[in-house]
């Protein structure tokens, strides 16, 4: 049986400065002043129809996540108004984790103060990377110095849960430039690190003009040093690509990890919802394009779909597997209405094969991956095609 889940709200904010040419999200290059106020009008117009669906309107927000794009090219008095009309409909958890991304340049930095007195309690920064020549061939539109000073300019404004964005495996790039980098993310004492690998997407200039990348054995040994690096400095690792001191976890993200719902608000936004009385798993997305999302009234749909039971099991695990802990058996009946037995023959397939492992605590019976597995995860998910 499907059980309700935790809720989240994601919000997207679509445009960016520049393109970077390994980009696939959906963020659109603006040079004019962009359409704010109508945006946010929309935003909380698409708030309001979500909210009219959703199966418990009593349910606590348990985190909220503004992301792009560059959510850090409007103003702190818009997430203000929209927060605040948001909580007005909706119940914040006391504990609620508000997440807003940033991009470290300097006419992003002068909001930070008005974000932290909006509500937003967590930054995320995009730094990528503290090397010059790195950022540029990234694209970037910053570089070390403003980085520098927006993770200054952060901690001023009173945001003690930050979180740094920043990539490893970039364009010729060595296992030692890899460690220094990520080094200088660790001196500025963040207590969360998204270390994450470049990858070439489809649709992007990097696909067509794919730069010169490390080689696999390179991003070995730079994946097992760097995770060493973080360790070694207190960073626990709790997914594949994310580190944090203190337990600080990012609440949203575990959401998204383990299968609970969120609602999508803002162009190109993807949602999930569980309706316990009709046993039904259902996601939507919005239209992509920023000015049919601001025209369109009330249902900026552009598809919902169910997701059938043969696709929950492996949805769950594409999220759950992530967690360097794994899953309890009973999170994935809960999640997935489906009986654990369904998938327990292969499970034991990858168990046999030294992918996954099976452990017993009091909390219950857990599966994740071993090493190996975390490292050929796409490998281990195949068998639940
Ligand atoms: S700043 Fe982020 S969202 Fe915008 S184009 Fe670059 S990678 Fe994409």
């Amino acid at each position: 049986m499907l059980e309700k889940p935790p809720l989240s709200l994601y919000i997207h904010v679509p445009w960016c400065v520049r393109k970077c040419p390994y980009c696939d999200f959906n963020s659109h290059e603006s040079n004019k002043p962009l359409p704010e106020k109508e945006y946010i009008a929309a935003l909380y117009s698409d708030f309001l129809y979500e909210f009219s669906k959703l199966p418990d309107q009593e349910i606590e927000l348990q985190s909220i996540f503004i992301g792009g794009g560059t959510p850090s090219l409007l103003t702190g008095d818009s997430y203000r108004f929209l927060l605040d009309s948001i909580k007005s409909h909706l119940h914040f958890s006391n504990d609620i984790e508000i997440t807003l991304e940033a991009n470290p340049s300097s006419s992003d930095i002068r909001h930070f103060s008005a974000y932290r007195e909006a509500g937003v309690n967590r930054l995320s920064l995009g730094i990528q990377s503290f090397d010059d020549k790195k950022l540029k061939k990234l694209g970037r539109i910053h570089d070390k110095e403003q980085s520098v000073d927006a993770i200054k300019i952060a901690k001023q404004a009173g945001f003690r849960n930050l979180n740094l964005d920043l990539m490893h495996g970039l364009p010729e790039q060595n296992t030692e430039e890899a460690l220094k980098d990520l080094q200088l993310a660790i001196d500025t004492k963040p207590n969360h690190i998204s270390w994450y690998q470049l990858t070439i997407e489809p649709n992007t200039f990097f696909y067509s003009h794919t730069p010169v990348l490390p080689s696999e054995k390179k991003l070995i040994a730079i994946q097992e040093n760097g995770s060493a690096l973080l360790e070694a400095n207190g960073y626990t690792q709790y997914e594949i690509s994310a580190f944090a001191t203190d337990d600080k976890n990012s609440l949203h993200n575990c959401n998204y990890w383990s299968f609970g719902d969120y609602i999508g608000i803002g162009a190109g936004a993807h949602g999930k919802l569980t309706s316990v009385n009709e046993q039904k798993i259902i996601r939507t997305r919005k239209v992509r394009q920023p000015d049919e999302y601001i025209k369109r009234a009330k249902n900026r749909d552009a598809e919902i779909k169910e997701v059938s039971t043969e696709e929950r099991a492996l949805e769950f695990l594409m999220n759950a597997l992530r967690f360097k802990a794994g899953f309890s058996k009973e999170l994935f009946e809960k999640r997935t209405g489906i009986p654990f037995i369904d998938i327990s023959h292969k499970v034991l397939t990858q168990i046999e094969k030294g992918l996954m492992y099976r452990k017993i605590t009091e909390k219950g019976e857990f599966y994740a991956t071993t090493q190996k597995g975390y490292r050929f995860l796409n490998s281990v998910l195949e068998e639940f095609l």
